[in-house]
Parts: C-alpha cells; sequence; structure tokens
C-alpha cells in the first residue's frame, strides 16, 4: 500500500526515547522546554511565546478560549478548514462564520475574509492550505487595520515562508501539529505561539489547570514555604505535552530540512511526469517570495473522474485522499453560500507525497492516475 500520510521515524528518535527513559523523567520538563526553544528559534520568535501542547486541536481551543468571545461573538474561518477549527470556535462560546476560498489554491482571499467580517466578529483563524501561506499578508494587514486578531492555523506549515518570514508569525496566535499524519510527528502533539507576553504567561497557566508557576516542572519549587498551596486565578484544563514526545519532537524537528527538500523533489517529480495529462490541473504555482512545506500535492479534476481515479487507485494500492470535507455542510456548525469552496471540494484531490516515497512510487503512482484519467477524459474530448 502507497500511504496518503506516514510518519517518518527512527533510530535517532528511539535513542532519545531511550534517553528520556533513562532520566526517569517523562512529564512536562526539560525536553519540553528544549523544544519549545527550538521551535520558537526555528519560527523566529522568543521562546517565552511558544508553549509545547498534546495536540494543535488544544491550542486551537486554548487560542479561542483566550480572545473570551461571548454569546453572539462571531469567529471567521474558511469552511475548507479542519473539523477543529470550528470545534474550537463553537466550544469557546461564539459562532463560527464561513469564508469561501479561491477553488484553485484552495487559501482564501482578502476580501473572501473581508466579505464577512462584521460588527460582532472577535477573530479570524485563517489555515494555510497543504503548507501554502495564501493570503496571509494583506490578511494579517486587514485584521490588523481592524483592531481583530488573527489567529493561525500552522499545522500543515511548519517551514513555509513569505519574503523569508515564517507562516505563523504574522497573526496574534498560532498553532502547528504534530499529529502523527504530519510533516513531523511526535505521536501527538502540538505548539502554540502567543505573540502578546502578557496572554502568554495567560495561556501558560490556562494550558495547566490555571496554576500560576509551572516552575515545579523543571526545578524543585525553590525557597517557597508550603510549596503545595494552589494559586489559582481563574480555572484551566490540562493541555500540556510532555517530556516523551518533546524528545521525539527535537530529533524531528533537526529533520525537518531534509523532510521538505525530499517532499520539494517529489512535488517537482509529479509536475514532470504529470503536466501534459489531458483534464488533469495540477497545483497552482505560488506567488513570488512564497515558499510551502509541501504537506498536500493536490490536482483537481472534473467531479465524476475524480471520484471514479480515487476509486481505481486505492484497487490498485494507492490511498488518495480529499482534505478538507466543507465545514458549512455540516449542520451544527450552521450554513453558507461559498462556490469557491464547493467546487474545490467536488474536484481535488491528494496524492501520496511523504517523504518516504521512493522515485519508483512517485513513478508507480504518477503512471497509474495518469491511465485513471485519460481513460475517462482524453476519448470524451476527442469524441
Ligand atoms: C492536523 C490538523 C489539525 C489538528 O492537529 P492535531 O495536532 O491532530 O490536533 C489542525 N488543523 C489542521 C489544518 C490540521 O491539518
Amino acid at each position: 500500500m502507497i500511504n496518503v500520510f506516514q510518519p517518518d521515524l527512527g533510530q535517532a528518535e528511539l535513542a532519545a526515547i531511550a534517553e528520556t527513559f533513562a532520566s526517569n523523567w517523562v512529564g512536562y520538563g526539560p525536553r519540553s522546554a528544549r523544544f519549545e526553544a527550538e521551535f520558537a528559534a526555528h519560527v523566529g520568535v522568543p521562546a517565552e511565546s511558544m508553549i509545547f501542547l498534546n495536540s494543535a486541536t488544544s491550542g486551537l481551543f486554548l487560542a479561542v478560549d483566550l480572545l473570551g468571545p461571548g454569546p453572539g461573538d462571531e469567529v471567521v474561518v474558511p469552511s475548507q478548514g479542519f473539523v477543529a477549527n470550528a470545534n474550537a470556535v463553537l466550544a469557546g462560546g461564539a459562532r463560527p462564520v464561513f469564508c469561501d476560498v479561491d477553488p484553485r489554491t484552495l487559501n482564501p482571499t482578502v476580501s473572501d475574509v473581508e466579505r464577512v467580517l462584521g460588527p460582532r466578529t472577535k477573530a479570524v483563524m485563517l489555515l494555510h492550505y497543504g503548507g501554502a501561506p495564501g493570503d496571509v499578508v494583506a490578511i494579517a494587514d486587514l485584521c490588523r487595520r481592524r483592531g481583530i486578531p488573527l489567529i493561525e492555523d500552522a499545522a500543515c506549515a511548519p517551514v513555509s515562508t513569505v519574503d523569508g518570514r515564517r507562516v505563523g508569525s504574522f497573526g496574534d496566535l498560532a498553532v502547528w501539529s504534530f499529529d502523527s499524519r504530519k510533516i513531523i510527528t511526535t505521536g501527538d502533539g502540538g505548539m502554540l505561539y502567543v505573540r502578546d507576553p502578557d496572554l502568554a504567561r495567560r495561556a501558560n497557566r490556562l494550558a495547566y489547570h490555571g496554576l500560576q508557576d509551572r516552575s515545579s516542572f523543571t526545578t524543585a519549587a525553590k525557597g517557597a514555604r508550603r510549596w503545595w498551596d494552589l494559586h489559582l486565578d481563574e480555572p484551566g484544563r490540562r493541555l500540556i505535552g510532555n517530556d516523551m514526545t518533546a524528545a521525539i519532537g527535537s530529533v524531528q524537528l533537526a529533520r525537518l530540512p531534509g523532510f521538505v527538500r525530499r517532499r520539494r523533489q517529489i512535488a517537482q517529480a509529479y509536475d514532470d511526469l504529470l503536466h501534459d495529462v489531458g483534464g488533469l490541473r495540477l497545483p497552482a504555482p505560488l506567488p513570488a517570495g512564497h515558499t510551502t512545506s509541501h504537506y498536500f500535492y493536490a490536482v483537481q479534476m472534473p467531479e465524476p473522474v475524480r471520484d471514479a481515479v480515487a476509486e481505481e487507485l486505492l484497487g490498485q494500492h494507492i490511498y488518495t485522499t480529499f482534505r478538507y470535507a466543507p465545514l458549512h455542510r455540516v449542520p451544527i456548525f450552521g450554513g453558507a453560500d461559498l462556490p469557491g469552496t464547493d467546487e474545490a471540494a467536488r474536484t481535488t484531490l491528494l496524492l501520496p507525497a511523504h517523504q518516504s516515497l521512493s522515485d519508483a512510487e512517485v513513478r508507480r503512482v504518477a503512471e497509474a492516475l495518469r491511465t485513471a484519467v485519460e481513460r475517462r477524459l482524453v476519448p470524451a474530448r476527442a469524441g
């Protein structure tokens, strides 16, 4: 079976786990703090602004909670987003208001976002589809002018940049995911970035029960009398990561440039192998100054062909998929009229693009796709 996503773990990750075992410190501790500092340096933001959590979803829920929406408040979310984007808004007591996307890039344009802003807009949540930065610069600018906080979901975009600046650092809050299907994985895990230092301290408290001081994780509570007393201003949850997963994360982060180099090669190979397949649209080229993390390789074709091609490839043990089933079609999230999102959902298919694919596997996927597409599209066009 050729998977569409899969983890890339090896001896170095295993050694990092063994070292953590030997230290007998498996909860949040020095390895978690080190991973936060390394990831912050990678993004180009202060270490204190980065919090290692048990998932990106926890980060999205916490981000919404930090902004404190009230009943009737709205958070703008692309319908072409992950279910946790809308769940976090709804669970936080606000209403998700869905914006449309460009059907070619599956990212919203600044006018898609601007169209749905209103007097009750409490925040904008922006996803970087498949790692492509999208219109983040203009959207961040729009949010700043209107005084609306921007939450970036950079789950798929660990290395993406615009003019050398990392995606995730344009807004006020951001998350990255280390789920088992992402480019780098810790099994489960995520990072939350909080730009404002006071808000970052509050996020740290809310990520661990609301307790004021997490230093007891890394050092003994020196000097404090009755260090077991509780100091709590508001209730929190239990969302933090641990040193087992952080140890894996440090190794994966060091390997990330190599992972993305391989993914870029695979995308280039698909471009070369598939550019002349009639009726097939390859990923739109990125704007100047943008780089992607190459998480998705998304091709497009007419709807009935897309579904039949996916089934035919599955029969040949090649797994393809589509992300993300539109959120505005989910009844509990409420409806909207979003033609770009609907078109993208009808036509888009993601090919296997993970870094462990061999050149032969990439060729096999491309050949199978060409055969399946041309059988359905080329005679119809000729005749
Ligand atoms: C995977 C993903 C998430 C969720 O990440 P978890 O770490 O599994 O919670 C959120 N947003 C997007 C866009 C994702 O692809």
